[in-house]
Order: C-alpha cells, then structure tokens, then sequence
C-alpha cells in the first residue's frame, strides 16, 4: 500500500505517498503508542468527521498522550488532504503515534506524530448480493478486563488480538471472527460490533464495557428507535445466540453487514437487517449512482 501515486498529511505538511515514511526506532512501532481512526468519505463529506476525530484525541488522552493538533486542525486537514487526492467516495486513515527522538518503554518527550491518508474506496456490495450474510468464526483469543488495558481507545496494540483473531477464522475458511471477553459474554467481530434480533421482536447487542462502542453502532441505535424497533444493550452469552432471527454487524468499513453464521448456528438475514442497510444508505447520503448498482463493484 506504500507505493501509489498521491499525498498523505504528515505533521502539517502534504507527503508524497512514497515519502511518508518514520524511523524504525519509533515508540509506537517497538511499544505500540499509537492511536487511529478508519472515516468514510461519502459524496465528498466525511462521515460523523467530529465524532471520530473526537474519538482521536481521547484515544490518545487514554494512552497518556496528546496530539499537538485540535479537533478543529484536525478536521481543516481532512479537507485539505481529501481536495488534495481528489477524493469524494473513500476511506481516511488518520494515525498518531511516539516517535523515535529517545528509545525505551518511558520517552515521554517524544515527539506525538500525526498523519492522515484518505484513499478512494467506494466498496459497495449491493444489498442484494450482500445478504447471504457473511460467516463468523468464534475466536479462542477474548478482549481484555478493562484492568489490563485502555479498552475503550482505538489504539494499536489491541488490535494484535483482532489480527490474530482473523488470521485464525480466515484459515478455516471464515470471513471474521466473533470475539468473546474476558468473562465469556459475546463481546465485537476484529473491526465492527454485532446486533441480534431476537424472539422478542428487540435488537439486542453487547453492552460496550470491554470494547469499542461505534460510531457505527451508535448510528444503528438511533436508526432503528426511528424505526420503531426497541434496542437492548445488555449482557449477551454465546448460547443465546442460537435464539436470534437475524444478527448483523456494524462499522465505518462493515456499515451494517448481514451475518449468516456464526460458528455451527446459521442464521437468514431479513427485513429488519435489510431496512437498517436502507436506513444507513439514507443517513451517509451515499451517492444514488452507486445505490443503483446492481451487482458487486469493490472488494
Ligand atoms: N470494533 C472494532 C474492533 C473496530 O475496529 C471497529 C471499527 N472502528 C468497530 C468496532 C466499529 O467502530 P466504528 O463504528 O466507530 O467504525
């Protein structure tokens, strides 16, 4: 992904792609002090921009760190760096992370790093094609007590138990994985959260005590009480699972991605996953060319 034409924001300057590069000996490379975000460019605006970029700083604040750019700078270089690359339908990746002036766990005085990548990414499957619903391993591998890590920040080094996750679930075939946490209950898939629909007419997810809550996942609530469905956060076990009429995933990447099976349990995605997919098409103002496409453009 290093080596394409276009530039990344770095510090407050425009990179080209190729020359966006850091030192080896970078604190967030050897003990993974970095935090980041993944935004969806739709018809030219980001996405809940605020929220994530919000998320950033307080990503970083829970790792005992502050980036030297506020919310506001931060937003103007989205601009900047989208008009730049001439993106309206897309992906941004801003990343901040210790950089390499001192070596060692402590190097309080180095420097905090800051860049932001947007690509072009108008990976959209049609509703049609994406509700056979994608399948979910189980993974061995749980998010952590909120005792052992900052949980709720974006940040890297949690990420080593998605990549493990998915690295395991692709090998036998799956899509993603579904992960547990430290206690057992259903916790998040490696970059989105998860959603049942259960007897009760309710959608039910995991109350987001150990993991990221969403930006997503906030959205999807607020869609589907205006829809006149009622959601449930609460405690969800693996054997409830089986229960479930429909189950679908949220994320900036995932949007609402319909689940077929999880581990043995196969499940139908249907008409409350459906009307959500319509609802978030709605809310991210996605582009009517591509709402129309009738078959799969991306990967
Ligand atoms: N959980 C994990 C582990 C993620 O990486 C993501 C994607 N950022 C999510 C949940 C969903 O978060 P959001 O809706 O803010 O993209």
């Amino acid at each position: 992904f290093d080596d394409r034409d276009g530039v990344i924001w770095y510090n407050g300057e425009l990179v080209e792609w190729r020359e966006a590069k850091l030192h080896v000996l970078s604190h967030g490379l050897h003990y993974a002090s970095s935090v980041f975000e993944g935004e969806r460019v739709y018809n030219g605006t980001v996405f809940k921009l605020t929220e994530h970029t919000e998320r950033l700083h307080e990503s970083a604040r829970q790792m005992g760190f502050q980036i030297p750019y506020s919310v506001e700078e931060i937003n103007a270089a989205h601009d900047v760096v989208l008009k730049a690359n001439g993106i309206a339908d897309g992906y941004v990746r801003p990343v901040a992370w210790r950089g390499s002036e001192m070596m060692g766990v402590s190097a309080q005085n180095n420097r905090i790093n800051l860049a932001i990548a947007a690509w072009q990414w108008p990976s959209y499957f049609s509703p049609e094609a994406r509700m056979a619903g994608i399948h979910l391993a189980i993974s061995d591998w749980r998010r952590p007590d909120p005792r052992c890590a900052p949980v709720q920040a974006k940040a890297a080094g949690l990420y080593m138990i998605c990549t493990l996750s998915k690295h395991k679930a692709e090998q036998e075939g799956y899509h993603d994985a579904l992960m547990l946490d430290w206690r057992g209950q259903v916790a998040e898939a490696t970059g989105a959260n998860i959603f049942f629909l259960m007897p009760d007419g309710k959608l039910h997810t995991p109350t987001p005590d150990c993991f990221l809550d969403g930006i997503t996942r906030r959205t999807v609530i607020g869609l589907a009480r205006e829809a006149g469905l009622e959601v449930v956060e609460r405690a969800i076990m693996p054997e409830d699972m089986a229960q479930a009429r429909e189950v679908f995933l949220t994320g900036t990447a995932a949007e609402v991605t319909p689940v077929g099976r999880i581990a043995d349990l196969a499940f139908t995605p249907g008409e409350v996953t459906r009307t959500l997919i319509d609802a978030y098409d709605r809310a991210v103002n996605r582009p009517h060319d591509l709402t129309a496409a009738a078959s799969v453009s991306a990967a």
